[in-house]
């Protein structure tokens, strides 16, 4: 039986040494084969150097290099599409994820899962990074009707099924936990100790987060352009009656003396209203214009012990 431990890196230079020392203690313990795949998402920190001399001397180190930065997901995506396990471990590079909790989660899944998520029960994030987590859920239930689990991130062991399932997916939005969530296989959770980021900070901002969570909402909803819709039925509905009222007034003879203020201010609402509402739909045809592209997910510069 093989393990496939997929590690993106992106400024985690520091860390690569003691998680490679760590995932190897744990995993010679354990008796199990392993494959680690590293991918380096062109990281500004070189992580590569010291992932290629590890690799020298190990060959169940595996080296992928992206072109450029693609960004976390897809990273994954390329370490995933690279692994040949039949159990696959997802963890993130800068130590938070302990590498000591992966045999538990694979105790877990040889009990009959296909998923085992890591839940982290006390997450050492900041108390802003929380809060945008909390914040992103919440917005993504409403709009989408999934549930999903701000304590559950990428970190979990996935069977071979899954990762294959995962992969015939070839839509441009990669968020991994969602997509493989979406697949509807079976899984459980077990908690697990969550580290605070001690070397090195995210390399998440906030306009990134951001980015990523617009893409998720787009991606597994179609919400806000159905309000879109009911927003713009509501509005022509209460002016038509508003409308057949002042017709009536006027009929009847009373003198309307339709102030200024009123007018520009219906006037700016209302192409306020209209503007967003263009902006969502054009969010939604960039998306579309995006797909049709069919462009690759990511890009590999070149790979060190893979065959292909
Ligand atoms: N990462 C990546 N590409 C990026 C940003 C991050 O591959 O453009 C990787 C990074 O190496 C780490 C994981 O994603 O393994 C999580 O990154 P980070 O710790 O910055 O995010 P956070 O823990 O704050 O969500
Ligand atoms: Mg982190």
């Amino acid at each position: 039986m093989l393990i496939s431990v997929i590690i993106p890196f992106y400024n985690t230079r520091e860390c690569v040494r003691p998680l490679y020392d760590r995932l190897l203690t744990t995993l010679n313990r354990s008796g199990w084969q392993f494959e680690l795949i590293c991918v380096d998402d062109k990281s500004p920190q070189k992580d590569w150097e010291v992932i290629e001399d590890l690799a020298q001397a190990d060959k169940r180190v595996k080296l992928v290099r992206l072109v450029r930065n693609f960004g976390q997901q897809a990273a994954i995506s390329a370490g995933l599409a690279k692994s040949c396990g039949d159990w696959v471990v997802v963890m993130d590079a800068d130590l938070q994820d302990k590498p000591e909790e992966i045999p538990n989660l694979l105790h877990k899944a040889m009990e009959g899962y296909n998923i085992v998520f890591a839940l982290r029960g006390r997450r050492k994030d900041t108390w802003l990074k929380k809060l945008y987590s909390w914040m992103f859920h919440r917005m993504f239930k409403l709009l989408s009707g999934m549930e999903t689990d701000t304590r559950i991130g990428n970190f979990g062991v996935y069977s071979r099924k899954v990762i294959n399932a995962f992969l015939t997916l070839k839509e441009g939005f990669r968020g991994f936990n969602m997509l493989v969530s979406w697949l509807g296989f079976d899984y459980t959770c077990i908690d697990v100790d969550h580290q605070e980021r001690i070397i090195g900070k995210s390399s998440y901002t906030f306009k990134k987060g951001l980015l990523l969570a617009m893409d998720a909402f787009v991606a597994f909803s179609d919400t806000p352009l159905k309000l879109t819709a009911l927003s713009g039925f509501i509005l022509a509905f209460i002016s038509m009656l508003v409308g057949i009222i002042f017709l009536i007034r006027f009929f009847l003879g009373y003198t309307l003396l339709l102030g200024w203020t009123s007018l520009i201010l219906s006037i700016w609402f209302l192409s306020g209203v209209i503007i967003m509402i263009m902006g969502i739909i054009g969010l939604y045809l960039g998306k579309i214009f995006a797909e049709t592209k069919n462009r690759p997910h990511y890009l590999i510069d070149y790979t060190i012990n893979i065959d292909e």
